[in-house]
């Protein structure tokens, strides 16, 4: 089995009396695609921001290790450090900075001018609509295309681990089947992948693994072929 990347044990969240997260065991490993699928409120959000340190203030139990090593950053930028990146829901892209600004920013650790130039135009040929607009304002840009910027801002730190939450969120179809696209591609040029999606259809179809998280627990985990025709996952959360 590959090295693991990311292992959460027994995690527990609670907002005051909210219990959000009641005991999630949630492990990724190097070079896998693992979607978390669930319904609005199953505390999917609540879990990257144990990982990634971003909770407000509330009760935290449980550990997470991230490449063997427990993880208790509080500040985005060191999590960049440790090249875990996280391309958060509502996206966060700095609208008044050209596309290729946002870019650079996201390779601000960094000091191989000529690896971040050539990582720009790699990124550009994932995501040619970012290159047709290289010089525009990010926040002209359509609501997939500041998805697509924002994950290709998170990639320009080389991430070990990228962290997506609800990458499809309130874009139009034809648009969430693009996204998905670029994810998988993304995923086929070995970056590591936790998923958190709504959309469990299309995050099975291209996860490795997935886990299911319902009312703050995980309710089932397996290969993510299996549980895309597994009845229980059909009945609640494909629709079928
Ligand atoms: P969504 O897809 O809607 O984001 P989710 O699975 O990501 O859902 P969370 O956002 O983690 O779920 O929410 C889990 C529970 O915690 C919900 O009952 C939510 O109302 C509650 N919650 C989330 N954030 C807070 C907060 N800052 N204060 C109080 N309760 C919160």
């Amino acid at each position: 089995m590959s090295e693991s990347i990311l292992k959460v044990s027994g995690l527990k969240v609670a907002y005051g009396g909210i219990k959000a997260v009641k005991g999630v065991d949630l492990e990724v490993r190097k070079g896998e695609l693992v979607t978390l699928i669930g319904a609005n409120g199953a505390g999917k959000t609540t879990t990257l921001k144990a990982i990634t340190g971003t909770l407000p203030a509330c009760r935290v139990e449980g550990s997470i290790s991230y490449l063997g090593q427990p993880l208790n950053s509080k500040q985005s930028f060191k999590l960049v450090e440790q090249k875990l990146a996280m391309v958060p829901e509502g996206r966060g892209v700095f609208t008044r900075m050209s596309i290729r600004e946002n870019l650079l920013m996201g390779a601000y650790t960094r000091r191989d001018q000529a690896g971040i130039e050539a990582d720009i135009e790699k990124w550009y040929t994932v995501f040619p609509r970012l290159k047709e607009r290289s010089a525009q304002m990010a926040g002209t840009l359509s609501g997939g295309e500041q998805q697509m910027l924002a994950m290709a801002r998170a990639l320009m730190c080389h991430p070990t681990l990228l962290l997506l939450d609800e990458p499809s969120m309130g874009l139009s179809p034809i648009m969430v089947e693009k996204i998905f696209e670029v994810i998988r591609e993304v995923s086929k040029q070995g970056i590591t992948i936790l998923l958190v999606e709504q959309n469990a259809k299309l995050a099975l179809q291209a996860a490795d693994r997935g886990y299911v998280m319902d009312s703050g627990t995980i309710t089932m985990t397996g290969n993510a072929d299996d549980m895309l025709h597994d009845p229980r996952v059909q009945a609640a959360y494909l629709g079928e």
